[in-house]
Parts: structure tokens; sequence; C-alpha cells
């Protein structure tokens, strides 16, 4: 029988531990395992390769993705950069404009130097993918919702375009999680997370997870996961089984926070605009309708100005100010200082992260402390303004 996302986080084929019945994926710590002979040799040589926790791990999120091949690495951008080792000099990227800051800086500062080119798209607009598009484009990659603006891709509609000219897709899946969106049931080639938000959803541990759907590229994927080498390590690959166990529970808890809190800050007279792809007025509402199952627990909103900013951030009790996402605890961060930072000025505006904007990741505190806290952060805006 097949089960839900919900009930295969927990009844994965990894629940209970053939050797010793345990009920909980044993971690295995060895970085070389004895051989039988000098041909043959048995399922693990050397850890980098393969280790059978981090194994556990890459079946259990292919499953959830619904692909065929997952793959572990030390952190999302060891993913994302792993992924993007599958491009070679004198290839194209056609890349998500508001893209997450260190795929930003990876893509300008490294890939650059290694005779990739790329174009960054809004990606709402299907045409302008297609008309971005090059003879020599190999890739296009997608982050939707995009950080912190929240803008909505039409992942079908762009996933159309790559196989009209033969390029891969790829789609940082890390806001939404496979709980609320499948990018490979929609067409997309490669899955990437960084699992070190949601899906390990502690604030505990830095991981990267990509799924493939397709023999060849997951042998591409693996080729290029032992000769890369950022793999993850047996430890942090069980802290991100632990956390899986709860990803459905949490999401739909915090998206439904998300949802009420949007709602409420429309509402705050210090609140310029809330982007949350979960309000009938988001520009990419219904298409996120159509493709996935929630608009997730992320969500921004605009102050007047950065003073505005100081005074709310210092203000606030309940949320941690910090880089980072997708954890118990609410999260409040500051885009243009923090995870946009690898952008210019220039940059940024022109992606609308203005310095008014604050990212909030809604964890799992009672909606109405979070309100009540926020309420009070507000009034002394308002206070300051008087003056
Ligand atoms: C955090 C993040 C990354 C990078 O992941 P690390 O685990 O920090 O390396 C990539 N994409 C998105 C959308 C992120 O939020």
């Amino acid at each position: 029988m097949t089960f839900s996302k919900q009930t295969s986080l927990l009844h994965s084929k990894h629940k209970i531990d053939p050797n010793t019945g345990a009920v909980s994926v044993p971690v295995q710590h060895a970085s070389t395992f004895d051989q039988p002979d000098i041909e043959q040799f048995g399922r693990y040589d050397y850890a980098r390769s393969g280790n059978p926790t981090r194994e556990a791990l890459e079946e259990i999120i292919a499953d959830l993705e619904n692909g065929s091949h997952g793959f572990a690495f030390a952190s999302g951008m060891a993913a994302i950069s792993t992924t993007f080792m599958m491009l070679s000099s004198g290839d194209h990227l056609v890349i998500t404009d508001d893209v997450y800051g260190g795929t930003f800086r990876l893509t300008t500062k490294v890939l650059h130097r290694q005779g990739i080119e790329h174009t960054f798209v809004d990606m709402t607009d299907p045409q302008a993918v297609e008309e971005a598009v090059q003879p020599n484009t190999k890739m296009i990659f997608m982050e939707t919702p995009s950080n912190p603006t929240m803008k909505i891709t039409p992942i079908k509609q762009i996933v159309d375009i790559a196989k009209k000219h033969g390029c891969l897709t790829a789609l940082d899946n890390t806001f939404m999680t496979p709980v609320l969106q499948r990018p490979i049931d929609l067409g997309v080639d490669i899955v990437v997370h960084s699992a070190t938000k949601f899906i390990g959803g502690h604030s505990d541990v830095v991981a990267g997870l990509a799924v493939v759907n397709d023999e060849t590229l997951a042998g591409e994927m693996k080729f290029l996961q032992n000769s890369f080498g950022a793999i993850l390590g047996p430890q942090d690959c069980w802290l991100i089984m632990r956390g899986l166990k709860t990803l459905h529970t949490r999401m739909e808890a915090s998206s439904l926070s998300a949802a009420k809190l949007a709602e409420w800050l429309l509402e705050q007279p210090e609140v310029e605009h809330v982007y949350y792809p979960g309000l009938p007025e988001h520009p990419g509402y219904k298409i996120n309708q159509e493709q996935s199952e929630g608009a997730g627990a992320v969500l921004s909103f605009r102050l007047h100005d950065k003073e505005a900013v100081r005074t709310f951030v210092q203000a606030v009790e309940i949320p941690v100010f910090a880089v980072s996402l997708g954890a118990v605890e609410s999260i409040l961060s500051y885009p243009p200082t923090m995870s946009h930072a690898a952008m210019s000025d220039e940059e940024r505006d022109a992606r609308g992260i203005t310095d008014g904007i604050l990212r909030l990741s809604v964890g799992l505190e009672k909606t109405e402390d979070i309100m009540k806290d926020f309420a009070s952060a507000f009034k002394q805006i308002g206070v300051k303004e008087e003056k």
C-alpha cells in the first residue's frame, strides 16, 4: 500500500534496523570497510563513496520527493554547488533573479570564474525565461517561492521551456519541502534543499540534499558527489532523519500560523506590504495553489524604512533575530544585511529587497503570542515617529 506523506515520514523503509530491531537508524561512523577479496568488494568500501546511515537518509528523501535517488551533502550550498558541477566551461545557466544570496554569490563569483555564463531572469514571466535561453544554455535553476519577496515561478511552464530547448531543470525546494511541493512530479530534473532549514527543523544541523528521478542523472550526481566530496557526516544524517519525522506536523502548524499572521500584518498601519503567497492578493497566489499543497511558513513584510526595522527588531521578544529559517522557533531576519548581503545595493533594489524588508520564518509558538509581541513592537515604531 502507498500512504500519504504524513504517514510515510514515520514509516519509511528504514523505520526498523534489520540487524537489531532498533526503531532508529544506527549511526555508522566507520570511514572504511573490510573487503573480502582483492577484486571483489563488499557493498561499502570507503565512507565518502557510501555509508549506510547516509544511504538511509538518501533513500528517505528520494521517496519523499517521489524521485529515484537522493544525495546528502555537507550543506545546502554543497548540494547546489555539486548540481552546478554538471555544467562545463562554455555552458550557460538561466537562474531566478532573486535567488538565495549564497547561490547568487556562487553563480556570480565562482561559476563565472569557471567560464560558466549566467542570465538572471524574473521567473514569474515564462516569456522572459524563453528569451533568456541561448544555444549553450544547459540548465534552468528555479527557486520558488523566491527569497525574500516570495515570488512564485510557474514550475510546469518553465519545465516545458527547458524540455523544448533540451536543458536540465533544477529547483531549490527549501522553502516548501516535499510536504508542500514535489517538483519531480512537475517534471523537474534535480530538486535541491538546504536541509538546514525546515527538513532538519531545529536549528542544530547544517545539511543539504538533492533528488533526481533518472538513472543517468543519478549516476552523474553520484559521480560528482564522490568526486567533489562534500558529503554529509553520519551523525548529521541521523539528525536530519530525526527532524524529518515531524516535518509534516511542523509544516502544517507553522503554515497555518504564517497564514494567520500574514492576514493580521496586512491590517497593521506600520506595515507597508506583506509578501506571502497564501494571500489572495499575492500575484502568485493562483499558480502556487495549483502547484503546491500550501503557501509555506515564511513571509516577508515591509516597514517604512531601516530605522523602523531597527526599532522593531530591538523591541520584539519572541523570534530570534538570525540568519536562517525553517525552525521550531520563529526566526526574524533582515535580508539586506543577512541572506542577501552578497548583493550590491543596486542588485537588491532591482529585486525589490528594500531597506524596510523583514523576513519571518514562523515557528511553533502560539500565533496570538507572536501577534501580541509584534503589536507591542509596532507601537515602539509609532512612538519614535511622533518624536
Ligand atoms: C539556506 C539556504 C540555502 C543554503 O543552504 P546552507 O545549508 O546554508 O548551505 C540555499 N537555498 C535556500 C533557499 C536557503 O534558504
